[in-house]
């Protein structure tokens, strides 16, 4: 399976896993948990197809330009594509990277499925599970509930890599179109919003 399906990429990010990545969202989700931050990917529509061999250039030339240690793999449900996927791991990581994969299954399961092994096994970290909206995460970085799990699964990364802040990005583009990526608490979005709300109240 040469294409792959893509909501979108961010060539470099420091809120979606340890260090500068570029993170690539998949277009389609059938995990489907009920409270999803990202519900406009679940349907397979509406994405971009690309050869997964562009993806992977995007990510290097990431790296070239704003020196990423990595990509992260999110969605969508990056294992309803985990062959093109699993080129796009294995290329990168070729060529240094490190991957994250997020995964709304788990990894006992994604085991028992041959064509998840390549995506496996070239993931350095992965966080697994299902988001459960009443469960929230009060303290780990970059996960939505305390069910998800992290897995060391080469010797890139370690725990304490968790001990790194969670961090909500916004970029505006020349444009003026807004972009938002990564994980707050409702608390911390409420804080950020506050002095807006206040503004516009005046
Ligand atoms: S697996 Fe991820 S994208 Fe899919 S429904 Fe769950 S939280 Fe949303």
């Amino acid at each position: 399976m040469e294409l792959l399906n893509v909501h979108r990429i961010v060539d470099v990010t420091a809120a979606e896993g340890p260090g500068l990545r570029c993170a690539v969202w998949t277009q389609g989700c059938t995990v489907r948990c009920p409270g999803c931050f990202n519900p406009q990917t679940w349907t397979t529509r509406g994405g971009t197809l690309m050869p997964w061999r562009e993806a992977a250039d995007r990510v290097l030339r990431a790296r070239a330009e704003h020196g990423v240690e990595g990509v992260t793999l999110l969605g969508g449900e990056p294992f309803d594509q985990p062959e093109p996927l699993g080129a796009l791991a294995t290329a990168v990581r070729a060529e240094g990277l490190s991957v994250m994969t997020f995964t709304g299954h788990l990894l006992e399961d994604l085991r028992q499925r041959p064509d998840c092994a390549e995506l496996l096994a070239s993931t350095d970290l992965l966080v697994d599970g299902p988001y459960l909206a009443d469960q929230p995460e009060p303290s780990r970085p970059w996960v939505g509930s305390v069910n998800q799990r992290f897995h060391f699964l080469s010797g890139r990364y370690d725990r304490s890599i968790l001990d790194a802040p969670n961090r909500l990005e916004l970029t505006i583009a020349p444009d003026g179109s807004v972009d938002l990526n990564g994980f707050a608490t409702t608390e911390a979005l409420e804080a950020l919003l506050a002095p807006v709300r206040e503004r516009n109240n005046r």
